[in-house]
């Protein structure tokens, strides 16, 4: 994420004017630089956890279930909660049937790794450089474990593309991921409502139903989970 971050620093000082996707009443906060704790951190929660610039997850938010992504029969490593694997190993097995077969890039990241990361980015560059271009601890949907970032099987990392999505592997995860549960978290155009800019390498497991939703309604994941949660906040 670091070669984004000054890019979406700038899009924070944008208005937000930003609550036409979602049919929560409440407007989807803006993407200001924040430490608040996200609403819904218990490990069978996963598909409602809202996790952005504002929202953080706790330090000790580490889910008991990692396995290791080579479970999903590809290769790159990493791990990610066990009931992701069969899902990721379905989009796997379609996208190498469809003659463009993918690997993971990078997957589960510790509230520790991303401490490390970013002290170690404050060291080099100083504080407020590293804030720009690091992500601060607890802010990754990486830190779920149900989170990846996606690359082709033998090919760069995805984010040494000027658009990854639009390459042939990027292209098919872009168009038939939702199909197996799994949604572009920030996708292109999109950046002043998901507080990063495009990633078209970062998918995070939400499961058939939402993913379908999110993908029939044309909306983002950030909007979809504001309006999830306030409506399981409009709950007695
Ligand atoms: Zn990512």
């Amino acid at each position: 994420m670091r070669r984004f971050l000054p890019f979406l620093l700038a899009l924070l000082a944008l208005p937000s004017g930003m609550a036409q996707s979602t049919p929560s009443s409440a407007p989807l906060p803006t993407c200001e630089v924040a430490d608040v704790p996200t609403a819904f951190t218990g490990y069978d929660q996963w598909g409602l956890t809202l996790v952005d610039t504002h929202f953080l997850l706790p330090a000790g938010y580490s889910p008991p279930d990692l396995v290791p992504t080579s479970e999903a029969g590809i290769g790159g490593g990493g791990e990610l909660r066990a009931f992701v694997i069969p899902h990721l190993k379905a989009m796997a097995e379609a996208a190498a049937a469809a003659g463009h077969p993918i690997a993971v890039q990078s997957a589960y990241r510790s509230y520790q790794t991303q401490v490390t990361t970013f002290q170690y980015w404050v060291k080099v560059d100083g504080y407020a450089y590293a804030l720009k271009t690091s992500a601060r601890p607890g802010h990754s949907e990486h830190q779920l474990g149900t989170t990846l970032d996606i690359r082709a099987k033998g090919g760069q990392a995805p984010w040494d593309f000027q658009d990854w999505a639009a390459t042939p592997t990027g292209a098919w995860v872009a168009e038939n991921a939702w199909r197996f549960g799994f949604a572009m978290s920030y996708p292109k155009g999109y950046e002043s409502e998901t507080c990063y800019a495009y990633e078209p390498w970062h998918y995070r497991y939400l499961g058939a139903a939402a993913a379908k939703e999110i993908h029939d309604r044309g909306i983002t994941t950030r909007a979809y989970l504001w309006g999830l949660e306030q409506q399981h906040a409009a709950k007695p």
